[in-house]
Formats: C-alpha cells, structure tokens, sequence
C-alpha cells in the first residue's frame, strides 16, 4: 500500500515538474501593470454600479501579449505588455510614433491605448455581454458602441487625460495604411481575415475612437449601459 502511494506520489510530483518547468518558460507576468488595469476595472465597475448597472463578475485580468492584442471573454480581459512585444510589434509602434511627428514614443502610444484607453473599451464588451446585446450587433456596431463606451467613461472621470490621448490618435491615425474602405460592410466582411493584423485593427479602432469623441457631447455613460 505505502508503495503504491508513494509511486503516485513519485509520478504526480513528476507531472508536476513538466508543468512548472513549462510555466518557467513564459514571460513572467508584470504584477504592477496587472495592479493597473485591475484599478481602471475596479473603477469603471464601481463607476457603472452608481449608475444602477448590475455589473455582477466583473472579468479577470490576464497579462499576455499575443496576436490579437486586446480580448475580452469568458476567461476574462487579456491586456498586452509592453516588455514582452514580439520585436516587430514594437517596431510597427515605433513607427507610429515616430511617423506621427508626435511628442511621444512608441512605448507611451502603446500603453496609453491598450494599457489605459482600450482597457474601458474591453469592459465596454462586458457591458454588452451583461445585457445580452453582443449577439445582436454587427462586429461594426460592436467594436463601435464599445469604444462609445470608453469615450463616455473617460470623459466623465478622465477629461484632460481623454482629450491629450485624442491628440495622440489624431496624429497616428494618418501614418497607418488605410484599409479599401471604412464602411460597416467592408469592416465586418474583413474583420476576421484582418483579426490580428494591427494596420487593419489600429486603423479602424482609432477610427471608430475619433468617431466617437466626435460625439463626445452627445455621450453619456447612463445612455450606453
Ligand atoms: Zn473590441
């Protein structure tokens, strides 16, 4: 008996092992920026629930940077990290940057959109699947409401910072190579052949984020819950 446990307990300790050493080899994970994104969570969910929306389970925060950049789903919000960019993403956003003839530097792009701005339009993608409305959306009314979303939220709790972000998009949108078209039929015939190239996504989420500011005094968080 004692023989047999500890042969289980000889195998498990081994399976064990594999696993931790295969975790070994993955970027460790950022705990400071994940503190940061679960603040910008906590906030717009503390935000959301003043205005009577029943934001029950709010989305874990996972850090990973991979192909698709930005997710939300059912495992939660995954959210890139700089320091573990593959090399050509973080050239294509130094390219931005230094073609934007802008103050600010590919690394500051990166993070103000997905470790600050897109974080809100992530959790615009659980407000829609708290209402049961997602399904209902073309991938175009989607990602458009989603970042209507974050515009309405940052301007109720981060106008300024909002407002120098914009300048920021206004200035790189430009330099990206501009799809065919920009029509809703041309994006959700597209979206999926262009899912994880960032000229195809960048190009319209900035789009659809300058769309929306252009609305801003329309907006209203209540209004999109
Ligand atoms: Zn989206």
């Amino acid at each position: 008996m004692k023989r047999v446990t500890l042969a289980a307990l000889v195998l498990l300790a081994g399976i064990g092992g594999w696993i931790g050493y295969s975790k070994m080899n993955k970027a460790p994970v950022d705990m400071a920026l994940k503190a940061e994104i679960e603040a910008i969570r906590d906030a717009f969910i503390s935000d959301v629930r003043s205005l009577d929306f029943p934001a029950s389970s709010p989305p874990e925060v996972i850090i990973e940077s991979t192909p698709a950049m930005m997710t939300y789903g059912d495992e939660g919000l995954t959210a890139p990290d700089w320091d573990t960019l593959p090399a050509e993403v973080v050239t294509q956003m130094n390219n931005w940057a230094n073609s934007a003839d802008g103050t600010f530097t590919g690394r500051q792009y990166f993070e103000k959109t997905f470790n600050w701005f897109l974080v809100v339009h992530e959790l615009g993608h659980y407000v829609q699947d708290v209402n049961g409305t997602g399904d209902q959306l073309s991938h175009y009314e989607r990602e458009f409401q989603a970042n209507q979303i974050a515009v309405a939220y940052w301007k109720r709790n981060h106008r300024s910072e909002l407002d120098d972000y914009i300048a920021w998009v206004r200035a790189v949108l430009p330099v990206i190579s501009a799809p065919e078209s920009t029509t809703p039929e041309y994006y959700n015939a597209n979206l999926y052949s262009g899912t994880n190239d960032n000229d195809f996504n960048g190009y319209f989420q900035f789009y659809f984020i300058l769309t929306a500011y252009d609305q801003i005094d329309d907006l209203n968080l209540a209004d999109l819950l």
